[in-house]
């Protein structure tokens, strides 16, 4: 990839390795770290409720998207920036890091002031400006990837944001398109030792847009694990068929509990630095 040469993105050699630390979770090389949520914010009943309950299972970070990025404008298009009261309780009540995505630069002062962590969706990944808008921030950002951009376009993408100063970038496999119908998308798995050998940066996998199925979820989770994640975000919901948006891909509580202990068994075993165990 001659285009890498020379970017900020581009690893050096193996020891070169970008961990991010916020508030001592660690997010990169050697670790494991979980963030959890519903697709979208619903109601502070169930982002409560649900943060609580991911929490005790061992996320670490909590999704709470206010704006949704839908293929229809007729569907439930997210709770909006006055949500941004909801996520304050959340941080009253919970010790999660909460991560949210940012879908216009209207809202980037805002968002940024509460939230802990900025995501641009893959719909975004080509927005330029925006990821240079919100690199300026200074703030961790998940990138996820265009359902149809190949790695370099992946990681020059990231480039905008670290271009502007901002290295604290979390790039994120979320499944690309391809002819298989099946499952949502096809989890390119082996995107994610490829870009931990091209990039210095973390590598997160999303099991639940990139299969589009719940049951699919938890093996889909342990692959990534398996093949060099250093973390993954899923979604989760108290009771997914009444979930306003992507309720088929999201696991019940229960079902993330036991995966959280499944894949707690397996980090230990690949002798990660830092995955919560869980112990009930
Ligand atoms: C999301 O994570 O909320 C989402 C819409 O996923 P993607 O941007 O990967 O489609
Ligand atoms: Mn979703």
């Amino acid at each position: 990839m001659k285009r890498l040469q020379g970017t900020k993105v581009q690893k050096i050699n193996s020891e070169h390795n970008t961990v991010i630390e916020l508030n001592d979770i660690f997010i990169g090389e050697g670790y494991f770290t979980v963030i959890a949520g519903p697709c979208a914010l619903e109601n502070e009943d169930i982002a409560i409720r649900t943060a609580k309950a991911v929490e005790q299972s061992g996320a670490k970070i909590f999704r709470c998207s206010l704006f949704k990025p839908r293929t229809s404008p007729y569907t439930y298009q997210g709770f909006g920036i006055d949500g941004i009261e909801l996520l304050k309780l959340l941080h009253s009540e919970t010790n999660l890091l909460l991560e949210t995505e940012i879908l216009s630069t209207d809202h980037l002062e805002k968002l940024a002031s509460e939230a802990d962590i900025l995501r641009i969706g893959s719909r975004n990944m080509d927005n330029y400006e925006l990821l240079k808008q919100v690199g300026r921030i200074q703030k961790p950002v998940i990138l996820k990837r265009n359902m149809s951009a190949t790695l370099e376009e992946f990681l020059l993408a990231a480039e905008y944001i670290l271009s502007v100063g901002n290295n604290k970038v979390i790039l994120c496999e979320r499944g690309i398109r391809t002819f298989e119908n099946y499952t949502r998308n096809t989890l390119d798995i082996l995107a994610v030792p490829a870009l931990k050998e091209l990039t210095h940066l973390p590598v997160i996998v999303d099991p639940s847009h990139s299969t589009g199925k719940s049951s699919l979820v938890p093996a889909a989770s342990k692959a990534a694990l398996a093949a060099g994640a250093d973390g993954l975000m899923i979604e989760v919901h108290p009771d997914p068929p009444s979930s306003y948006s992507d309720g088929k891909q999201s696991i019940d509580i229960p079902t993330f509990d036991k995966l959280m202990k499944d894949l707690s068994e397996m980090a230990n075993l690949l002798g990660k630095k830092s995955f919560t165990p869980v112990l009930t």
